[in-house]
């Protein structure tokens, strides 16, 4: 028999663990408080990476992620979004920008060092190129709330019921024989109904969508003090992964970083600033996504992460196997709930 699953949370993370668990024939409802992606997946970047920074263990996580977005691409079509356009990177010191693209080529990621005259020709649009970047050609980006939308779709049908604006307030009051919390930076208030305590430090960040634009950028673009991407013909903007605190006026920094895209951007004079937005990572306390079942709790499934549009794929596909085939995805150990979600008991 096939476990009747109740996911809480309908951003990526919810949206893409009920697709695939829906298409394997398990019975799935799907439960949001809010509307679908209304949390850190609409005010996400939404940048598919492996890049620097990371161990080589969460690399590995993070590239097989970024393949099972192909994959998921194959599956549900066009209306996923994905968009493999390459990055540019050049907000490190020489030294290290070295070290990254040496290392993760050899790591097998698609990174090398190119010059002037190279970054030039990939993004005509920069008014002065930098000396060196580094070129990661198989990163991609998704416009995350139609990718959200796309997974609902793909989900309902294969049998998946949605319901949107409908809290939980107890997951286990959910007649179900799983339930998978997926409650992005609300998954330790959710956790702590249960008894458990999931310890979170979850971050503001802010990104600037101009008003739409002719074409103007092709890449990412990962420059000292900002990024930024084209994305539905706006120019969007975040200031970097920092997560530092919000800005106490967001128009103001909004107008900030738009100036800054004007200093890098030919063509981008006259850019206005259509929006801000200022989104909480759903960041466990180590920084590393939290996934398997919660200890002493048999049936509840935690799915919790940073990096969650990069991560969607993949987390996915291994939780739908770790619930409906028993399997223990190794890949995943480091992940564990067990390393610092504690049971108090009250669940
Ligand atoms: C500024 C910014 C930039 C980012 N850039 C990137 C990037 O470039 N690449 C990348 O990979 N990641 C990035 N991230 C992180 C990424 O956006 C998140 O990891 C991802 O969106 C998390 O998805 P989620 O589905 O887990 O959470 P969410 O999208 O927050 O969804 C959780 C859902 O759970 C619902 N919910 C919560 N509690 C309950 C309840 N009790 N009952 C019912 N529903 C409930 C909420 O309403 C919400 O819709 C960024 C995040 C931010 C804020």
């Amino acid at each position: 028999m096939k476990p009747r699953v109740a996911v809480i949370g309908a951003g990526i993370v919810g949206a893409s663990i009920a697709y695939h668990l829906a298409r394997r024939g398990t019975s799935v409802t799907l439960y949001d408080r809010g509307r679908e992606a209304g949390q850190a997946t609409e005010k996400s970047f939404a940048w598919i990476n492996a890049t620097w920074g990371n161990p080589e263990p969460y690399f590995r996580l993070r590239f097989l992620a970024m393949g099972e977005w192909r994959r998921l691409a194959d599956e549900v079509g066009d209306a996923l979004g994905v968009l493999w356009r390459g990055c540019l990177i050049w907000d490190l010191a020489d030294h290290e920008l070295e070290t990254f693209a040496r290392r993760h080529a050899a790591w097998g990621y698609d990174v090398r060092l190119i010059e002037r005259a190279e970054i030039a020709a990939l993004e005509p649009g920069l008014i002065a190129p930098p000396e060196r970047a580094a070129y990661a050609a198989g990163d991609a980006t998704v416009e995350p709330v139609a990718a959200t939308r796309a997974l609902l779709a793909a989900a309902a049908s294969h049998g998946a019921e949605v319901r949107l604006e409908t809290e939980v307030p107890e997951p286990r009051a959910l007649d179900a024989d799983v339930w998978v919390l997926a409650a992005g930076a609300a998954s330790s208030a959710l956790c702590a109904t249960l008894g458990l305590s999931l310890p979170m430090r979850p971050t503001p960040g802010l990104l600037v969508h101009s008003q739409p634009t002719a074409p103007l950028l092709r890449h990412v673009v990962q420059a000292p003090g900002l990024h930024m991407k084209q994305e539905n013909h706006r120019i969007v903007v975040g200031q970097d992964f920092g997560g530092g605190p919000a800005p106490d006026d967001a128009d103001a920094e909004g107008r900030r970083l738009l100036a800054l895209v004007k200093e890098h951007l030919r063509g981008a004079d006259a850019l206005e600033v259509d929006g801000v937005t200022v989104g909480t990572r759903p960041m466990p306390e180590d920084g590393m996504p939290v996934l398997g079942f919660a200890p002493g709790l048999p049936g509840v499934y935690l799915a919790t992460m940073h990096s969650g549009i990069t991560l969607a794929a993949a987390a996915g596909r291994f939780a739908a196997m770790e619930i409906l085939d028993g399997a223990r995805v190794e890949m995943l150990e480091p992940y564990r709930p067990e390393r610092f979600v504690r049971n108090g008991g009250a669940g």
